[in-house]
């Protein structure tokens, strides 16, 4: 073989593994984590862009959480709720954010209500400082809970004398949204938020292939089974996510605005499978206050979201749609599964 013939085999050789090289590498992943909205969050993002795009999605977070805040005296949350006056021009975030809660209070007929506040607050549960009220007081607190007498007109918001706004049934999973929002126009097509337990995919994993989402079970607190998505939101609200005990008895933060009482339904978590995550998460929320009976009949009628439903004993119940995608995963294979049509 001629030096000549050598070398261009030898350069044919190599573009052919800078070839191979390019098409194996698979796009590099990057993760951050930090705390915000009271919960611990963890996101990864895939290809070159990936860094300044967590770092972006960190800012949004930080910024969205501060206009949120219900006990944070500088939020605009915390300001709509000690007004002077019963009506306040919002930012164009928060009156998204409110025109979207309150369509889900009117679709849900108040099982997610945001003007929950002044119950929630009453029992503590968004400063930690836990109480039993008393039926009296409870009583007296549940006028003050109904979105029929919020009116929002643009950014003008209505409120009636001593009502007050609690985001904290939908705000993570809005502000999944936007990140991913975020991400969408910076290119990026793969991606996964993990805010405390919700959980927002964007596109499929690199290689192609769903991602595996984990459901926890509420006693172990394990993943006990999973569900496959591509660009989808995965939302749980459950009794076991934050609750006290007093005398034996369980009280947990998801509250029945018709009662004030938390929401006793025979269910222990509820997990909403569908694109928005703000939707999701609002109606994790109002499914579990239903119950199941009512929260099927109320998907029957929507069907542009699928459920998994864990009861108090255990057993689970989901909705058609998650037969392909759902399976129990190891140790809990003997769980039943109910399906609903
Ligand atoms: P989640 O974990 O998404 O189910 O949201 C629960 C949080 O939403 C609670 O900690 C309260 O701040 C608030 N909340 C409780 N009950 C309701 C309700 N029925 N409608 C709207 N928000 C609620
Ligand atoms: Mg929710």
């Amino acid at each position: 073989m001629s030096r000549h013939m050598i070398r261009r085999l030898g350069s044919a050789l190599l573009i052919l593994c800078l070839l191979l090289s390019g098409c194996q590498s698979a796009p590099k992943r990057y993760d951050r984590q930090f705390v915000a909205m009271d919960t611990y969050m963890d996101f990864t993002a895939y290809g070159k862009d990936a860094q300044n795009a967590l770092s972006a999605a960190q800012e949004e977070v930080i910024r969205l959480e501060t206009l949120l805040d219900v006990t944070g005296e500088k939020s605009e949350v915390y300001s709509v709720n000690h007004r002077q006056t019963n009506t306040c021009t919002l930012s164009e975030d928060l009156s998204e954010l409110a025109a979207l809660a309150l369509k889900i209070a009117e679709e849900t007929q108040g099982a997610f209500d945001p003007t929950v506040y002044p119950i929630v607050s009453r029992w503590g549960f968004t400063t930690g400082a836990y109480c039993v009220p008393s039926k009296d007081e409870l009583s007296a607190l549940l006028p003050l809970a109904d979105f029929r007498a919020a009116a929002l007109d643009g950014r003008a918001l209505s409120l009636r004398e001593g009502m007050q706004l609690d985001f904290g049934g939908i705000a993570k999973g809005w502000a999944g949204d936007r990140v991913l929002d975020l991400w969408r126009e910076a290119g990026l097509t793969s991606g996964i938020l993990r805010l405390g337990g919700n959980i927002q995919t964007l596109g499929a994993k690199p290689d192609g292939s769903a991602w595996k989402v984990g459901i926890q079970d509420p006693k172990t607190e394990q993943a006990l089974a999973a569900v496959s998505v591509i660009d989808k939101a995965v939302i749980s609200s459950g009794s076991y996510q934050r609750y006290f005990t007093v005398n034996g008895q369980i009280y947990h933060h998801i509250i029945d605005p018709s009662t004030g009482y938390p929401a006793r339904t025979g269910l222990e978590s509820v997990t909403v499978v569908g694109e928005s995550g703000a939707r999701c998460d609002a109606l994790s929320t109002a499914l579990f206050v239903m119950g199941l009976e009512n929260a099927v009949q109320f998907w029957r009628t929507r069907r542009d979201f699928e459920v998994v439903f864990i009861r108090d004993d255990g057993s689970i119940a989901i909705t058609e749609g998650l037969q392909d995608s759902f399976s129990l995963l190891d140790g809990f294979t003997d769980r039943q599964v109910e399906v609903l049509s």
